[in-house]
């Protein structure tokens, strides 16, 4: 039996997570289960699960906490510290799923206690890069890619050195506004955002589908996971996604992985590794029925995203910790109805322009420069 904390359990990919180990629930002990504010859906899985502790982020729902684990023998606890507290604990494996820079210091946590952290919360990665691949190094975690083009590389590269590598190759889906005119993404709404044609997921990554901040977060990341260098890393838009990424080595060997679009096969292979387990997906990429694998170069006119973020890695130090803050920031406001579509580019490029910090060293370091690219994101959407 393996214990394994899942950070962000109430989320898409907490839920994809938790559905594999449901299947296999002698297999494993539940320590610690995470949230936001959704304290209803915490409690029910840290009852379903048997979980040591569950922890809300958000300080002002305790009180809810503890009235819905009330009778049960599971610890509750709320604020930042005790989401670092929880991911802590000693655990085989945690999984990093909450959404945001939120889950920055908590994936640290876990990260320092040494154990297998499987990576879904890109932002982390994307906004501490060397601190927190320095930290891995230190401690010797095994730090596994859930993200499903980052396990894709993770699989075609096994076995293999990273010298031997011409290319990595990110596929894209281009997001449900993929064929859009510039003029058409000026009135795209959150409701078509949210929508994607091929993935279910939460309604942040959503919207970084849409403009492919996705993309370039998930470039940022590669760099960080696979250290071939930027020049060796590339994305193509593969509309049906069916193919999660590819390596090509110096022999004109391409190796790609393939794989129905649902989160659990990524998690699966995490889950599991470096073994395999059964999923629900095991038979279900039917390639006749499919038919056809299309792939096409990403339009970075009217999708600037990836040419952003690919600038901020070459920048590195602490842009791409401004890029992803200032993205979040925008994100946000488009979800509330405050900014236009095609506006969350132009503001990120705004703010990046505006707040060039120095590269941070630690933890502390990473969280400031994220606190000052939002608060000048938030002074920029103002009107400021
Ligand atoms: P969701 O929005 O579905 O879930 C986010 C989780 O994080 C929830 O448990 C939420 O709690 C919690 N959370 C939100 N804000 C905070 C906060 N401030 N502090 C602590 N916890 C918080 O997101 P996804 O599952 O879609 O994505 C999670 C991460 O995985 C993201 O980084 C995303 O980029 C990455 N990812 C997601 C994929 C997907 O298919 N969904 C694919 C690949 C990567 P609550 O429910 O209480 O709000």
């Amino acid at each position: 039996m393996r214990s394994i904390s899942i950070l962000g359990a109430t989320g898409s990919i907490g839920s994809s997570t938790l559905d594999l180990i449901r299947r296999e629930r002698d297999q494993w002990r539940v320590v610690a289960l995470t949230a936001n504010g959704n304290v209803t859906e915490l409690a029910k899985l840290a009852r379903e699960f048997g979980a040591e502790v569950a922890v809300c982020a958000d300080a002002s729902r305790l009180e809810a906490l503890r009235a819905a684990l009330a009778g049960s023998s599971i610890a509750a606890a709320a604020g930042e510290g005790a989401l670092v507290e929880a991911a802590s604990r000693p655990a085989d494996m945690t999984v990093a799923a909450i959404v945001g820079c939120a889950g920055l210091a908590p994936t640290m946590a876990a990260i320092a206690h040494g154990r297998t952290v499987a990576l879904a919360n890109k932002e982390a990665l994307v906004s501490a890069g060397e601190v927190m691949t320095a930290l891995v190094t230190k401690h010797g975690t095994t730090l596994l890619p859930m993200d499903s083009e980052h396990n894709a590389i993770f699989q075609c590269l096994a076995g293999n050195s990273h010298k031997d590598v011409r290319w990595i190759t990110l596929t894209a889906s281009g997001g449900p506004f993929r064929d859009w005119s510039l003029e058409q993404l000026g009135g795209a709404t959150a409701a078509q955002a949210v929508k994607h044609p091929n993935w279910d997921m939460g309604a942040k990554i959503s919207v970084d589908s849409a403009t492919m901040f996705n993309k370039g977060l998930e470039f940022i990341e590669a760099y960080h996971l696979f250290p071939v260098g930027l020049e060796r890393l590339r994305i193509i838009v593969h509309p049906q996604s069916i193919v999660h990424s590819m390596v090509e080595y110096r022999d004109g060997s391409t190796l790609a992985q393939l794989g129905p679009s649902d989160m659990r096969v990524p998690i699966a292979s995490c889950l599991a590794h470096p073994a395999r387990m059964d999923t629900p997906l095991s038979d279900q990429l039917d390639l006749a029925a499919i038919g056809e694998l299309t792939f096409r170069a990403p339009d970075e006119v009217r999708f600037p995203a990836t040419r952003l973020a690919r600038e901020a890695a070459r920048s590195g130090g602490g842009i791409p910790a401004v890029l992803n803050a200032a993205n979040e920031v925008a994100v946000a406001a488009f979800l509330a109805g405050q900014i236009g579509f095609t506006r969350i580019a132009a503001a990120v490029e705004e703010v990046l322009c505006r707040y060039a910090p120095q590269a941070p060293a630690a933890l502390d370091e990473v969280l400031a420069v994220d606190g000052e690219a939002r608060a000048v994101a938030h002074a920029l959407l103002a009107g400021g």
